[in-house]
């Protein structure tokens, strides 16, 4: 199968019309800031309906660093959101390979329930700290290796640096 077409846009994950869109949550599944306060806010309360549910019966211990897991999109443009929790950048220890589970898990979430194009925000950039030119390089490398299926894999950056940031990541021919 063809690699992924790999695009970038700057703006807001919560807009963007895409089958499945990845929220940067915490373990919690009930919400935060960031990303994922604007996909609760905008997507409505069915989102956290749901996170409910999955605490109850899969999640009782929250989510674990590097997992994903589905559910509706609410209201968002998007039919799914792919809930995925990051790890926090740590000077000294190398967390990558949490970074890299991040974006492989969300896609195989995502291509579980047949989504052919999904859009991922810069996971751990901000509230968890993670400098933007390596959470790129990462995430870049992430999607070329398991993103096979997509018609397109998109990344929604909010400003100019982390747009920078993935354009600077992306192999040539991107
Ligand atoms: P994390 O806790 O994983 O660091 P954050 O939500 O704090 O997640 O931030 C992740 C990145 O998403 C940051 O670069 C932040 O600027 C960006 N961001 C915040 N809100 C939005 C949004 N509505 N759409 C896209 N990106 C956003």
């Amino acid at each position: 199968m063809a690699k992924p077409n790999i695009t970038l846009v700057q703006g807001d994950i919560t807009e963007q019309d895409v089958d499945a869109v990845v929220n940067a949550a915490n373990s919690s599944l009930l919400g935060g800031g960031g990303v994922d306060g604007a996909i609760h806010r905008r997507g409505g309360p069915d989102i956290l309906a749901e996170c409910r549910r999955l605490r109850a019966s899969r999640y009782g211990g929250g989510l674990p660093v590097g997992h994903a897991v589905a559910t509706t999109a609410g209201k968002l443009p998007a039919r799914w959101v792919v809930h995925t929790v990051g790890p926090v950048w740590e000077p000294g220890e190398d967390r990558s390979a949490l970074l890299a589970s991040c974006h492989r898990e969300s896609l195989r979430a995502a291509r579980e329930l047949g989504a052919r194009t999904i859009a991922f925000p810069a996971v751990s950039t901000g509230v968890f700290r993670w400098p933007v030119e390596d959470a790129a390089r990462i995430a870049v490398g992430a999607v070329l290796e398991e993103g096979e299926g997509f018609t397109e894999v998109r990344f929604v950056l909010f400003d100019q640096r982390a747009y920078d940031a993935f354009a600077a990541a992306l192999p040539s021919g991107h």
